[in-house]
């Protein structure tokens, strides 16, 4: 019946999506106090309240019209503004209204964006460890993911295998910090030297190659760590921005991508970015929730309250003998499994009731991630799961 691509596709559908499924089932057997899902990046912490009084501002003070009707299809242009605005205050830029376009989440971004630029078989270079979905992006839009193997001392990128990694069908790079799933902020060393690379191998080829900075994390990065903002190191930058995680607002569906004038054809690019917006069907990011986040761009989510959970998880990991990085940003904690397989110690977990992600989702085996945007006190009933499973592979708590 169903398209055969399709049906490849519902057979590799999420693990993750599949898993937190499992996860309500497991609470209705178990009850939901014993169960510890951490299999999903929902976001725990409330949004804002200004999130709130802005929508009822919206409806009780806007003219319908404009807060139901159609628009542009890149958005409204005051929110736009706004967008930028907000930008340029913030990281010293002079970004205006036409260099965003507001999108239906990251997702939504990243796919406009992938629609716009690649023709098919175009490369599209990522670091793992990444989040899964990127395969599908790219190759919804005919591209070809060409993945550069994690670096696990640090997870910082590993640049060595990247620089090999050129063709000249390469197109875009697509990074990620504060990174899912592991939870590490690129360095600016890092970044500084990334943005070498690229402009070497543009010139090597001779055409563009446009570095993509999926950014729906980066409000949330911990001990005041600066995340670097990317456009200054590398002028074909475009950041695709979500409201998702930095608001708690992923079922709202809002995000934008911005693309600067230094890229190369940037007029080319937003013109035919808002066709691609129309054309994929969003016709336009939904609307009232456009109008509420341009009011809330100052707004934060409780930061502290992942902080707690980072903390007490990570800290008590440790203490049992697991080993992971200390994550700095996103709600993610990357921890190394305690045998080879990790879809078996993934298993091996889910009998103690805790629901972890095997890595090689994130094309990094070897390695589970636990999302702990979930309440505190989940995180405290389950760590004697966590203690237990550490037992059973020889691992003990330090004293
Ligand atoms: N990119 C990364 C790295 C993510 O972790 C997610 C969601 O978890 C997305 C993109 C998609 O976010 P959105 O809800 O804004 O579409």
């Amino acid at each position: 019946m169903i398209a055969d691509k399709m049906k490849e596709l519902v057979k590799n559908s999420s693990v993750i999506r599949a898993m937190f499924e499992e996860g309500k089932k497991m609470a209705d057997l178990y009850g939901a106090e014993n169960v510890y899902d951490f299999s999903l990046g929902n976001p725990s912490v409330e949004p804002p309240l200004a999130i709130k009084e802005a929508l009822i501002q919206v409806i009780n003070e806007e003219p319908p019209n404009l807060v139901h009707g159609y628009m542009n299809n890149s958005g409204y242009e005051d929110v736009r503004e706004k967008v930028a605005q907000s930008l340029n205050q913030r990281f010293g830029t002079s970004f205006g209204y036409k260099n965003i376009i507001m999108t239906v989440g990251a997702a939504g971004g990243l796919n406009v964006i992938f629609k716009t630029l690649l023709n098919p078989g175009d490369e599209v270079i990522v670091f793992a460890p990444f989040f899964g979905e990127y395969r599908n992006y790219v190759s919804n839009n005919e591209g070809v993911l060409v993945i550069v193997s994690p670096n696990t001392s640090d997870f910082q990128p590993n640049l060595e295998e990247f620089e090999k990694k050129f063709t000249a069908k390469t197109k875009a790079v697509i990074i990620n910090t504060p990174n899912n799933p592991t939870g590490v902020v690129y360095s600016e060393d890092t970044i500084r030297r990334l943005a070498e690379i690229l402009k070497r191998k543009q010139k090597e080829f001779g055409s563009p190659i446009y570095l993509i900075s999926d950014e729906p994390y980066r409000e949330l990065a911990y001990d005041g760590l600066e995340v670097p903002y990317l456009t200054k190191y590398y002028d074909n930058t475009i950041v695709g921005y979500s409201f998702s995680k930095s608001l708690s607002l992923p079922g709202e569906r809002i995000g934008y991508l911005l693309i600067p004038d230094e890229a190369d054809g940037s007029e080319e690019i937003l013109q035919a970015a808002n066709v691609a917006t129309r054309i994929l069907g969003y016709v336009n990011a939904p609307s009232m929730i456009q109008r509420a986040v341009a009011k809330c761009l100052d707004a934060k989510v409780d930061l502290e309250l992942y902080n707690r959970n980072r903390e007490l998880l990570y800290h008590s990991l440790v203490s049992y003998g697991y080993e992971c990085i200390k994550p700095q940003g996103a709600f993610y904690l990357f921890v190394k499994a305690l045998e080879e397989d990790e879809k078996a110690f993934a298993a091996a977990a889910k009998k103690h009731n805790l629901l972890i992600v095997p890595g090689s989702s994130f094309g990094c085996p070897g390695y589970c991630r636990i999302a702990y945007c979930v309440d505190y006190a989940m995180i405290e009933r389950s760590l004697p799961a966590f203690e237990r499973l550490a037992r059973e592979y020889g691992r003990g708590k330090r004293v």
